[in-house]
Formats: C-alpha cells, structure tokens, sequence
C-alpha cells in the first residue's frame, strides 16, 4: 500500500510529521479524502476533525484543526492552520473553560453585536477539541 508524507503545521511547529495512507479533512466545498498520489489542490478547510489513517490500515490518528489550508502537491500533503491540535495534546479542562465562556458571552450578546461572530467561532472551537479529545483510544477500523 502506498504512503504520502503529510504535515500538520501551526505557528507554533510541526504537530505532526509523518508517512499516511488517507488523509480526511472537511474542506469549506466539502469532506475530501485525499490518497497518495492526488492531484495537486489547495483548499481552504472548516474548523473540523482531521483523519489520519496510517499504513496498516487500522491506525487512526485525529486532529482537531481550526480552519486554514490543505496543500496538495506529488508527494506531500501539509495543513496549515493557525491553530491545532493532535487528539492527545488536547487539554479537556481548558477547552469545557472556553466553552462555558464562549457560552456565557453568547448569552449576553445579541447576534448583529460587535464580538458575536468571535464568540461563537470560539464556542465551535471549544466543541471541535471536547468532540475531538472524547474518540475512544485507540481506534481500529475494519
Ligand atoms: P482559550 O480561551 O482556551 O485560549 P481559544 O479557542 O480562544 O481557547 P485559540 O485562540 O484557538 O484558543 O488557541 C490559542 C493557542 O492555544 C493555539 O496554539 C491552540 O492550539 C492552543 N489551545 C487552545 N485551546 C487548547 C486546548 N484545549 N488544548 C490544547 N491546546 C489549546
């Protein structure tokens, strides 16, 4: 089965580096499933879960990625987004934190308010990394 490098990068470093079979990522055009060997693209991504699945057809890693890019060329595949993080690094408490102050700011504010649309882009962050973080560990598919 053949392989193609994939990165996940963030400001901050590379979260991931590494040698995938499927890369699944939901594209603002829609969920793409892109395979070795794909024609070259790039596409801006929703803030959505990002899937792994690695050569022996069985692993699967996840990431929660917060918008941003896929870059599709010949041999690599590379995320890019100005924030991140792979399933195991997500910090749960700090994420129900962010939620509940994403919640309670939404609560105080009317939808044409200034700051709405950065409240509820950071509730839908909060609920990627809880939805993210609670996949069953470790994940096999058939
Ligand atoms: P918070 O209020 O907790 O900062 P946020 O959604 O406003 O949440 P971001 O602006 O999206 O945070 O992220 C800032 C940085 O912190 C990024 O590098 C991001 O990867 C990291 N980060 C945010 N929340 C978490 C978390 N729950 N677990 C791990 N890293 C996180």
């Amino acid at each position: 089965m053949s392989t193609v490098h994939t990165e996940i990068v963030t400001p901050a470093g590379k979260i991931f580096s590494g040698e995938v079979h499927m890369v699944s990522v939901r594209a603002k055009s829609g969920e793409l499933g892109i395979l070795p060997h794909h024609i070259p693209l790039v596409a801006p991504l929703e803030i959505a879960q990002v899937r792994l699945k690695h050569e022996d057809e069985k692993i699967v890693d996840y990431a929660a990625v917060h918008g941003g890019f896929i870059q599709v060329s010949r041999d690599a595949i590379t995320i890019l987004s100005e924030a991140a993080e792979m399933k195991n690094d997500i910090d749960v408490e700090r994420a129900k934190k962010a939620k509940e102050e994403a919640e309670h700011q939404l609560s105080t504010l009317h939808e044409s308010s200034e700051g709405y649309p950065e409240a509820l882009l950071k509730l839908k962050r909060a609920n990627l990394r809880l939805d993210t973080a609670a996949i069953a560990d470790p994940v096999a598919e058939s």
